[in-house]
């Protein structure tokens, strides 16, 4: 029975906080704000326009399952499409009205048993305001990385962030630098191969990437998908199997990381200068770095227009990259690939929990979580896809979805009066972080690279089981490993 109604903040309108937002008004909680400091929703997808970019999930699998689209474009559909969809649902569920655009969250703190929500924004409202519940849905890659390359800024030309683009920049014809040669040097290079007049491709450390065609759907396939809505959920299914079982490669030593490692090895055949191979074969197990996929790199990287550098980055002069060698890579163009801040969560927002806690402070030796969603000493706060998420070559809506229904139903204890505030003990949070800890030197991760997943002492920080354990563990609710309390006076 259903006995008070609570307040709840979302911190973000990227892909996982719609997500959180819909499953609250979706079981009837209205009393709903989103927090959104640009001025449209998307997240990654509204700040990621650089040519090329695809989405390397199936798009059938990268979508909500309350929210099927039957006529994705491709297998894996451009970011445009993407983003679009994400816009699509925004209306579709009416959540415009509730997001405050162009408003940051600057801070939060408990006090009294609710969040006092701080804005930058100064308006009629006021920037502060009181929430039952604080739900921070910040997104991973959010918080563009450039290189600190000496000379950059001498540089005479247009230099951005791959997350920054500068459609203003005409590409036609001219000589584009890419630095970086993850997920996204490796799209974009795709994206202005024919395009650029030229194209130099920055290699630090070699990727292995898996080749994956990418089939436009048919007109036919759509229309079966949007009439007979369950071969929407059996390819929903089906791809959520296979990642699953790509999962079991990436934790477990084993036969299948065997045959994924082969099948990169085996595709790296493509390339058939035996001295271009040999630049681009790494010195590490595939799938250590986040496996790449890409049908058309090797192919791209074959092309005259398009030249691979592995020579270390000196400095950069007003003509383009000077590489450690002293050859003069002359450009028009810069462009860095070099990644994110993927330790930031939800920060630069402050966070003080109970009794004046400091989440910096907390999180002084890297970003800790109980069941990746929750943190001790911060009642009634969540997170979506927070500290070892299962981010990591894995469809995002899937793990947003999981991680919403799980909070939610902490919303509705509330709800039904179970409980004033709740929080993971501080002695679970340590048991569950350490049989995270123990589970990792079986993962790939820890084989011997560099990447995003590893914290500053080398351990991975993301999701070291299969996705379908992420979802069972969060199925699942131990109260033991609850602080819940109530207070003296009901309110
Ligand atoms: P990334 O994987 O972190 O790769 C950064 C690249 O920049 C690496 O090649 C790195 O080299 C290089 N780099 C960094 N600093 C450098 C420097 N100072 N000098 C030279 N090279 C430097 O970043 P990303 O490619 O943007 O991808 C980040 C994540 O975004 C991906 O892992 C993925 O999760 C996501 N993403 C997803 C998609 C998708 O289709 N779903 C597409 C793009 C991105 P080292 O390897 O030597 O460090």
């Amino acid at each position: 029975m259903v006995t008070r109604d609570p307040s709840v903040a979302v911190v973000g309108a990227g892909m996982s906080g719609l997500c959180m937002a819909i499953a609250l008004l979706r079981s009837g909680i209205n009393d709903v704000t989103i927090y959104e400091k640009a001025d449209e929703v998307g997240g990654t997808w509204r700040e990621n326009t650089y040519p090329g970019l695809t989405c390397d999930v199936p798009s059938r699998v990268y979508q909500y399952t309350f929210a099927p689209k039957p006529n994705w474009s491709h297998m894996f559909s451009p970011g445009g499409e993407i983003q679009a969809y994400f816009r699509g649902v925004a209306d579709q569920f009416g959540l415009r009205d509730r997001i405050r655009f162009g408003t940051e969250v600057v801070s939060a703190r408990f006090e009294d048993d609710r969040w006092v929500v701080r804005t930058d924004a100064g308006d009629e409202a006021g920037a502060e305001s009181e929430v039952d519940f604080l739900i921070s849905a910040t997104g991973v890659l959010h918080h563009p990385r450039m290189p600190s390359i000496a000379g950059l800024d001498d540089f005479a030309g247009p230099v951005f962030h791959s997350a920054r683009w500068d459609h203003s920049v005409e590409l036609a014809g001219r000589r584009i630098a890419v630095i970086g040669n993850g997920s996204t040097g490796v799209q974009l290079v795709c994206g202005l191969a024919g395009v650029a007049g030229r194209v130099v491709l920055f290699q630090r450390t070699a990727q292995w990437i898996v080749p994956m065609p990418n089939p436009p759907y048919s007109k036919f396939a759509s229309r079966s998908h949007r009439a007979v809505p369950w071969l929407d959920r059996m390819a929903y299914r089906a791809y959520s199997f296979v990642f699953d079982t790509f999962a079991v490669a990436l934790t477990k030593p084993g036969l299948r990381r065997a045959a994924m490692g082969a099948l990169c090895r085996v595709s790296l055949r493509r390339v058939r200068d035996p001295e271009l191979r040999a630049a681009l074969t790494p010195s590490y197990e595939p799938m250590c770095k986040r496996l790449v996929v890409s049908g058309g790199f090797y192919r791209a990287i074959q092309r005259d227009d398009v030249e691979l550098v592995t020579a270390g980055i000196d400095h950069v002069e007003p003509r383009g990259v000077v590489t450690d060698d002293g050859a003069l890579h002359e450009a028009d163009v810069i462009v860095a690939c070099t990644g994110f801040d993927t330790h930031a969560f939800f920060r630069p927002m402050r966070l003080t929990g109970r009794d004046g806690i400091a989440a910096d402070e907390v999180w002084r030796d890297g970003p800790r979580a109980y069941r990746t969603v929750a943190m001790p000493g911060f009642p009634n706060f969540f997170m979506m896809l927070g500290p070892h998420s299962p981010v990591g070559n894995h469809s995002l809506t899937a793990v947003a979805e999981h991680q919403a229904d799980h909070i939610l139903g902490w919303i509705q204890g509330w709800r039904r009066g179970e409980f004033d505030t709740v929080e993971p003990t501080q002695s679970a949070t340590e048991s569950y972080n350490d049989k995270l800890r123990a589970a990792m030197p079986n993962t790939v991760w820890t084989t011997g690279c560099d990447s995003w997943y590893l914290n500053k002492d080398g351990v991975p920080e993301v999701w070291p089981f299969t996705p379908a354990e992420h979802r069972a563990m969060l199925a699942e609710t131990d109260l033991r490993e609850y602080d819940l309390r109530r207070r003296v006076a009901a309110r």
